[in-house]
């Protein structure tokens, strides 16, 4: 269990992000929640979820796209935590477009948040991890860190330098107590994805559920969407003595995707 540990899941006032806090914090976890939007309503699930624990939560809502917020949440990180003991590096945006259309704008906002952000905390919270004597990183990247599909060259080349990124750091703290890993979700039904539901709606003219098993059809041959508590407990799994020897790995989680 992870009583007594401190979680910075960035992103964590919706979706995956927020799923996985629940998950940690019901195993005992102390959760440093980060993302836009109300930060209350997240909190307090994430709080509910450690209830039995008597964990608590504490809010920095740093943008990730910018060196200087995440210095900042580092250094509150260390003021509220004392450490950061498992990092899950989670907040990520996606804009689709074909590559010549692509705006040049959001190509630099996915590689700032999706994939730069990775760097900046990971450099910011390995030392005292390491000190530590033990640590986890957990990058949330996407089985797009694995495939590609059209439309989202910004996404598939931030998620792929993700899976490469952890890869290294892996090798870099292999003979550490701190474990670096990559998970590659299929399609979640998130605010992220709904986005996408609503455009196929439109563009074809039929209705959300159509829209959606449309969705599911085409990649995902489970046809179900995987869910942030299934993440969650992969990530708890990561978290726990059976996982100290899993570095290094991008591990999949996608109704079976990237077998195809
Ligand atoms: P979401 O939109 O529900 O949540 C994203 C979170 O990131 C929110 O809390 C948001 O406030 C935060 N965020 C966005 N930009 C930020 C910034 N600049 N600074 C700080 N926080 C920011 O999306 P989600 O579907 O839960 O996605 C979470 C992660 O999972 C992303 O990295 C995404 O690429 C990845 N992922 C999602 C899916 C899916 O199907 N939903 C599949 C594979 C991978």
């Amino acid at each position: 269990d992870l009583i007594g540990k401190t979680a910075l899941v960035t992103g964590s006032t919706s979706g995956i992000g927020l799923g996985i806090a629940q998950v940690l914090a019901a195993r005992g976890a102390h959760i440093l929640v980060n993302g836009f939007g109300d930060s209350q309503a997240p909190r307090q699930l994430i709080e509910q979820a450690g209830a039995a624990h008597g964990i608590r939560t504490a809010y920095h809502g740093a943008d990730l796209s910018q060196v200087t917020e995440i210095e900042a949440l580092a250094a509150y990180a260390e003021k509220e935590f004392g450490r950061i003991d498992i990092l899950v590096n989670n907040a990520g945006i996606q804009h689709t477009a074909p590559v010549e259309a692509f705006p040049v704008e959001k190509w630099d906002a996915i590689i700032a948040i999706n994939l730069s952000s990775v760097f900046h905390t990971t450099r910011l919270l390995l030392p005292a991890m390491k000190q530590a004597g033990w640590g986890r990183i957990i990058n949330i990247a996407s089985v797009h860190g694995l495939v590609g599909s059209a439309e989202k060259c910004a996404y598939v080349a931030a998620k792929h330098g993700v899976v490469g990124f952890t890869k290294v750091v892996a090798l870099e703290t292999a003979t550490t107590g701190v474990t670096v890993n990559a998970i590659c979700p299929g399609w979640v039904l998130t605010p992220l994805v709904q986005k996408q539901i609503d455009a196929l709606a439109e563009k074809h003219g039929i209705s959300e559920d159509a829209a959606r098993d449309m969705l599911l059809g085409e990649k995902e041959p489970s046809r179900t969407f995987t869910t942030p508590q299934e993440l969650g407990e992969l990530a708890a799994f990561l978290c726990s003595p059976a996982g100290n020897n899993v570095r290094g790995v991008a591990w999949n989680m996608d109704g079976g995707w990237a077998a195809q």
